[in-house]
């Protein structure tokens, strides 16, 4: 259940029907740096604690390192690697002239005070600054990190540096130069990946269910905008609960349930479903939208939705992978659905580079064009080798970044 090891898996399958060459591919297999720091933060009863953080700087050849910094518990050196992998590949699949990187801490940051999360975003930037910047490396929020971290890791940043440099970190407050629409990002641009697979499958919204893991930036946006569209979302659930209702939640109101009570459970006309049910309810559409190894062989034969749209990074296994693609499931690759959130990442970069900044209208159909492209190219690249989307997905990537790759010198 390493996720490195999965995502090693993912890019053996496509080397070999690429016939990459050896040293292309045992590059492609390390990240170039992993930065690692233990990070002394002071608590707010004055004691002084350590955190054990990290950066990996997977790939830069098609540009600057970019990807999310997440605060979780159960952060190690190897979902950072695993994580900074598919950033590399995600930036590849949208066709943005971007590497891939990633950084955690290994923290629980609902058991921080907001002075003690502060210090501890300002001591990130201290450790990693010399390797962070604009041309360099750009972060972005992940897993509880939010917009309110990005400020700090930006003026932290900008302090020691002595200038501006907002393209240092994007998925910052609009007040400091974010984009418009980085927020719901990720799940609109899954939600225009689903569009395109429904009308290639023939089906209307109106007529599709939809169960949703994870119940926040991705998922709780993800049920909102698919609920506005039409679809008919069942259920939803976060990490301490789960709600559903057979014939579809009013997710406005489960919004602001969540809003005042903290939680999803008691939402009034709905029952309680645990995370693991969740998985196995009888929809079309599953979407996990939480963590990774979400769906392995050990419930993968349960599933029974006909489609899952990875909004989460690396939610179902290689081995679950196997019995999606002999069952006839679509899994559609999180390389594809969530790479949304990057694109506006980068939209918001460009943005900054100009000083001038553009409307939800304008962002929104920028994204959708090449959301709807990048659908396209994997689809076309699955059906070319005759094999399942996550396939097609990592061969129009790896090839990109490859050719990226060779045009520097490498063979
Ligand atoms: P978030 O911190 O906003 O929300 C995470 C959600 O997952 C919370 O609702 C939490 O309660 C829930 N959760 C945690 N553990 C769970 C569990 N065991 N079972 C069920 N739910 C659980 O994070 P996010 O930004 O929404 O990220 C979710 C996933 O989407 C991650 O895999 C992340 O890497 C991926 N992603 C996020 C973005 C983005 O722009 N935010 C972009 C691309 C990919």
């Amino acid at each position: 259940m390493n996720p490195f090891v999965n995502a090693m898996r993912q890019l053996d399958r496509a080397a070999g029907i690429l016939k990459l060459s050896d040293n292309i591919q045992d590059i492609l297999k390390k990240p170039i740096r992993v930065l690692s720091a233990r990070l002394s933060v002071e608590m707010d009863d004055g004691e002084t604690r350590e955190f054990q953080a990290f950066r990996s700087q997977y790939n830069d050849a098609r540009g600057p390192f970019k990807g999310g910094i997440r605060y979780h518990p159960g952060v190690t050196e190897d979902e950072v690697k695993a994580l900074s992998f598919w950033m590399t590949m995600k930036c590849a699949v949208v066709g943005l002239p971007l590497g891939g990187g990633k950084g955690g801490i290994v923290v629980d940051p609902k058991k921080m005070s907001e002075k003690e999360l502060e210090r501890l975003s300002r001591a990130y930037v201290q450790a990693f600054h010399k390797y962070l910047g604009p041309t360099k490396d750009v972060p972005a929020p992940d897993v509880y990190t939010n917009g309110q971290i990005m400020a700090w890791m930006l003026d932290e940043y900008e302090k020691i540096i002595g200038e501006h440099a907002p393209g240092m970190i994007t998925g910052k407050p609009l007040e400091l130069g974010g984009s418009r629409g980085r927020d719901t990002a990720t799940a609109q641009g899954g939600a225009f990946v689903l569009q395109e697979l429904m009308d290639k499958l023939g089906k209307k919204p109106k007529k599709t269910t939809v169960a949703i893991q994870g119940f926040g930036n991705a998922g709780a946006n993800m049920a909102k905008i698919l609920h506005d569209a039409g679809y008919t979302v069942v259920a939803v659930s976060d990490s301490r609960s789960g709600v559903c209702a057979k014939h579809g939640l009013d997710i406005t109101r489960v919004l602001e349930h969540k809003e005042k009570t903290g939680s999803l459970s008691g939402f009034e006309g709905a029952d309680a479903l645990s995370n693991d049910d969740l998985l196995t309810l009888d929809v079309d559409v599953l979407i996990p939208a939480a963590l990774e190894n979400a769906i392995t062989k050990d419930n993968a034969e349960k599933i029974r939705a006909g489609v899952i749209l990875e909004l989460a990074n690396g939610p179902v296994t290689p081995d679950a992978d196997e019995i999606f693609y002999k069952k006839g499931i679509i899994c559609v690759p999180d390389i594809l659905t969530n790479a949304g959130g990057v694109t506006v990442s980068y939209f918001e970069q460009v943005q900054n580079a100009m000083n001038y900044y553009w409307t939800d209208a304008e962002v929104r159909e920028k994204l959708e064009k090449i959301m709807v492209d990048a659908f396209h190219a994997v689809w076309e690249k699955k059906e070319k080798h005759g094999v399942d989307m996550r396939t097609g997905a990592f061969l129009l990537a790896v090839d990109r970044v490859a050719s990226a790759m060779r045009l520097r010198g490498l063979s």
